[in-house]
C-alpha cells in the first residue's frame, strides 16, 4: 500500500498554496480515487477542496450562466431553470455516469476528467506515453482501437476525451475561470484541454496550483433550442461512442447560429466550425444536416477498430440536429 497526505483546505489560496508544492486536488473523487485503486494515479498529497463555499452554486442570469466548480453534476442536470434555458446542458448530464456518480461529481472535475482508453487504465501494459512518456502506445501498437479517437489524435496517442458536458461547453464558447499561484485567469473552454501531439501526458494548460474555480456561459438565442445526443453501448452508464451537442438560432426557415460539439470522437472536446459552416445560412432540412454530420468527419483519421465512428459521429450530428427541428415545431 502507498501512503500519501490528506489536507483539507479552508479556502482556495490554501489549496493552490498546497497543490503548488505537489497534491492533487480532490473533489468528489469519482475519478481520482479509481486511478489511485488501481495505480494509475499515485499522488504524494490530496488536498480536499471540499467545503470552500465560494466554489460551490450557481446563477442563471439574462446575458450568463455561472457555475462554481463544486457545484454537484445532478443539481445543474435536475434545475428546471436549465432545463428550460439551455436544454442540451442538462442532458449532457443527465446522460453522464450513474445516479450515484452524478450526486458525487462535481462540474469542475467532471471536465478533467481523463481517459478510458484500457492500456492507460491497466498498468500490466508497460507501452502507454500518456501514463508513462516515452513508453510507446499499446494502441497503436496492435492493441483494440474501438474506443478511439478519429480527431486530434497523433502518432504518439490516440486516446479519446471521454466527458459529455464538455460537449456543450466546447460549442457554446464557454469560458473557465481559475486561481493558481500566478493569481487569476480566465481561459476559453476550447483552449483549456490540449491535443496529445508529441506529448499525451500533458492534458491541459493548467500550471501546477492552478485550480478550475468557475464555469461561465454568455447566454445566446441557440441554447433554448439545443439538444444532446449520445450514442453509447447501452442505455445506461456508458461512454460515448459518438455524441455531439448541438444548438440552432433560426431567422424564418434559415439558419442564423448553429452551435456543434462533438463527443466519444476526439482527443479533446471537439467543436465542428467546418459543419456549422456549412449550415449557417441555409434551410434545416434532413439534408443539410446530413451534409453537417459528413463535413464535421471530413478529416477523420479513423484506425481499422475505429472506423465505424466516421459514420455513427455523422448520423449522430444529423440526428441532434433534426432533433433540434422538431423540438422547435418542425420548422
Ligand atoms: Fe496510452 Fe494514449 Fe496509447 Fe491509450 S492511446 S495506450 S492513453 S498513449
Amino acid at each position: 500500500m502507498r501512503s500519501f497526505t490528506y489536507s483539507r483546505a479552508p479556502s482556495i489560496g490554501a489549496a493552490t498554496e498546497i497543490a503548488a508544492n505537489g497534491a492533487h486536488v480532490i473533489a468528489g473523487g469519482t475519478t481520482l480515487i479509481d486511478l489511485m485503486k488501481i495505480g494509475v494515479m499515485q499522488p504524494e498529497g490530496l488536498v480536499d477542496i471540499n467545503g470552500i463555499g465560494e466554489l460551490e452554486g450557481y446563477t442563471i442570469e439574462a446575458d450568463r450562466m455561472r457555475f462554481g466548480a463544486l457545484t454537484k453534476m445532478s443539481t445543474v442536470a435536475d434545475d428546471q431553470d436549465v432545463v428550460d434555458a439551455f436544454p442540451a446542458l442538462s442532458e449532457a448530464l443527465w446522460k453522464a455516469a450513474s445516479p450515484q456518480l452524478r450526486n458525487m461529481a462535481t462540474l469542475g472535475g467532471n471536465i478533467l476528467q481523463r481517459t478510458r482508453c484500457p492500456y492507460f487504465r491497466d498498468t500490466a501494459f508497460a507501452q502507454c506515453n500518456k501514463r508513462n512518456p516515452g513508453s510507446g502506445c499499446a494502441a497503436l501498437d496492435g492493441g483494440e482501437t474501438n474506443l478511439h479517437a478519429i480527431l486530434g489524435g497523433s502518432e504518439a496517442c490516440v486516446a479519446m476525451y471521454p466527458g459529455d458536458l464538455a460537449q456543450t461547453l466546447v460549442a457554446f464558447d464557454a469560458e473557465v475561470s481559475t486561481r493558481g499561484p500566478g493569481g487569476t485567469r480566465i481561459i476559453p473552454f476550447a483552449k483549456l484541454h490540449v491535443r496529445p501531439g508529441d506529448d499525451p501526458h500533458t492534458e491541459t494548460i493548467l500550471e501546477p496550483g492552478e485550480i478550475v474555480t468557475e464555469i461561465s456561459l454568455p447566454v445566446i438565442p441557440a441554447m433554448k433550442n439545443s439538444y444532446y445526443l449520445k450514442a453509447r453501448d447501452r442505455e445506461s452508464y456508458a461512454f460515448a461512442s459518438a455524441s455531439a451537442a448541438v444548438g440552432v438560432e433560426m431567422d424564418g426557415n434559415i439558419v442564423r447560429d448553429v452551435r456543434i460539439g462533438l463527443g466519444g470522437v476526439a482527443s479533446v472536446p471537439w467543436r465542428a466550425n467546418e459543419a456549422e459552416d456549412s449550415l449557417r445560412g441555409q434551410p434545416l432540412t434532413e439534408e443539410s444536416a446530413r451534409n453537417a454530420g459528413r463535413v464535421a468527419f471530413a478529416d477523420a483519421e479513423p484506425l481499422e477498430g475505429s472506423s465505424y465512428k466516421i459514420q455513427l459521429g455523422a448520423d449522430v450530428v444529423a440526428g441532434a440536429l433534426m432533433a433540434v427541428k422538431s423540438r422547435m415545431g418542425g420548422k
